[in-house]
């Protein structure tokens, strides 16, 4: 049976959790701060974190961060605050996913449920997928994960260049936000899609706007389009 470590500082939350998981037959340890979450989570290798964002001695998303130099262990967040900002933070340091509180249980155990299921990213992709992209000017190696623009190396975060990524791979037709979600975050996704929007305005801002050119638009009704 899968474990599950709870990291929450709200000892009423943890107590709920923890006796809604136990009773779906998950074994659960719980920690009350960040740095005991973190200390359990790389010595007792559970199976998924639930982990709080606003958390003390650590935050949620210094452990995310830190425990992904080691751990590729699914994450799902926590968070108090219904602010895109601290989502995308947190999806950006590797959390798998995010719930806002306060958030129905029923929801949690779903995306537990998904969570677990998901083959992790790295033994998922392919060798072969690996082949340069090019668009005019625009080059993007997923061997070294670099991009540039003619000899100018662009500078992209991980999310950023996945997404780069599959834009340019379906290149000339329209991705739906959707699509995009299930395919560079890789969860099933049921919230808002703003995060897919961020994105959008980060890579238009480091590429469209710095080089002058005009890669990513926008289809109204429908998604996105790359085309060079
Ligand atoms: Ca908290």
């Amino acid at each position: 049976m899968s474990r599950i470590l709870i990291v929450e500082d709200e000892r009423k939350i943890a107590r709920f959790l923890e006796l809604e998981l136990k009773h779906e037959g998950y074994e659960v340890e719980t920690a009350g701060d960040g740095r005991t979450g973190l200390d359990l989570a790389l010595n007792h290798a559970p199976d998924l974190l639930v982990l709080d964002l606003m958390l003390p001695e650590l935050s949620g998303i210094e452990v995310c961060r830190r425990l992904r130099h080691e751990s590729d262990v699914p994450i799902i967040m926590l968070t108090a605050k219904d602010d895109v900002s601290d989502k995308v933070m947190g999806l950006d340091m590797g959390a798998d996913d995010y719930m806002t509180k306060p958030f129905a249980i029923e929801e949690l155990l779903a995306r537990i449920r998904v969570a677990l299921r998901k083959p992790r990213e790295q033994a998922a992709a392919p060798a072969e997928e690996d082949a340069k992209l090019s668009a005019g000017k625009l080059v993007l190696d997923p061997a070294s994960y670099a991009v540039r623009y003619g000899e100018e190396p662009v500078t992209l975060t991980k999310k950023e260049f996945d997404l780069l990524r599959y834009l340019m791979e379906n290149r000339g037709k329209a991705v739906t936000r959707d699509e995009l979600l299930n395919n560079v975050w890789g969860y099933e996704y049921a919230g808002d899609t703003n995060v897919v929007d961020v994105y959008i305005r980060y890579l238009r801002h480091k590429i469209d706007e710095r080089f002058g050119i005009h890669t990513i638009q926008t289809i109204r009704g429908v998604g996105y389009l790359f085309s060079l």
